[in-house]
């Protein structure tokens, strides 16, 4: 059984920008899911903003091992109920795979709690990204550093939680540095942020960079069985407490009822 992978895209640049169209004929999710799909142990398959259910209703992310995550102009227009959706899938053990501008997607700032946020200049720099974490599954088979000639600057500092750790730090040609590359973990779900990928830029044709995307769908994979109910929290009455105890003091809820939220 292969792992099962879902390229999420916004799909809006491509349809109204000619140079993102020309670089992406088939969408920046098409180029990710081609290079993902050049691994014989992934299968990739996309989904879009535009499709029902922006292609994430419920059936299919229960069967899906990682969810990849591209998005920018239209982060305002993904329904609040596939968000909700697609948490309580992460928080069951879905990987998630946050990419670029994604960094203020609706999912990451849920996941993160925190702005998200960052300095940004839009100039055709080139890109450094060195090696923090050497033996890191993620950055299986790279050199300890490598870089992309025209990239977006993201710059520190970025409005992210501590992460688990850092497995990339990203150079800019304009003197600024960034966390480019961090991992978490959000109940059981593993989650990874990857910060190239300007949609006017080549970068998703780049070998370093498809070699990260599989090497963290292998990463994000949680093979264990997906958690049926992440957001249970049921009431455990005196006469279920696996020791024996006698009630004491006023109460406000009875037994088995569902708690306030
Ligand atoms: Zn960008």
């Amino acid at each position: 059984m292969t792992i099962q992978v879902v390229v999420w895209g916004e799909n809006v640049h491509e349809q109204t920008n000619k140079v993102v169209s020309d670089l992406y004929p088939t969408g920046m999710h098409g180029c990710i899911a081609d290079a993902l799909n050049s691994d014989p142990a992934i299968t990739a398959t996309t989904a879009t903003l535009q499709q029902a259910d922006h292609g994430l209703p419920a059936h299919r992310l229960a069967q899906t091992d990682v969810l990849l995550w591209w998005g920018h102009a239209a982060h305002g227009q993904v329904d609040d109920a596939v968000v909700d959706r697609v948490a309580e899938q992460v928080w069951a053990g879905m990987g998630l795979i946050v990419l670029h501008s994604g960094h203020f997607s609706k999912i990451f700032k849920r996941l993160m709690g925190t702005p998200c946020n960052l300095t940004w200049r839009e100039a055709g720099e080139r890109e450094r990204l060195w090696l923090t974490s050497r033996n890191h599954p993620i950055a299986a088979g790279l050199p300890d550093h490598f870089e992309l000639e025209n990239e977006e600057m993201y710059g520190e500092p970025f409005g992210i939680p501590d992460p688990m750790e850092t497995v990339f730090i990203s150079w800019f040609q304009g003197g600024e540095v960034f966390r480019s590359g961090v991992t978490y973990k959000r109940g059981a779900g593993n989650v990874f942020y990857f910060r190239p990928g300007h949609e006017t830029y080549p970068t998703y044709h780049d070998a370093n960079i498809q070699m990260v995307l599989r090497n963290a769908v292998k990463w994000a994979h949680n093979p264990a069985k997906r958690i049926v109910d992440p957001t249970a929290a049921p009431n455990v009455p005196v006469a279920g407490a696996l020791e024996p105890i006698v009630e004491r003091g006023p109460r406000l809820h009875h037994d088995g009822e569902e708690g306030l939220r």
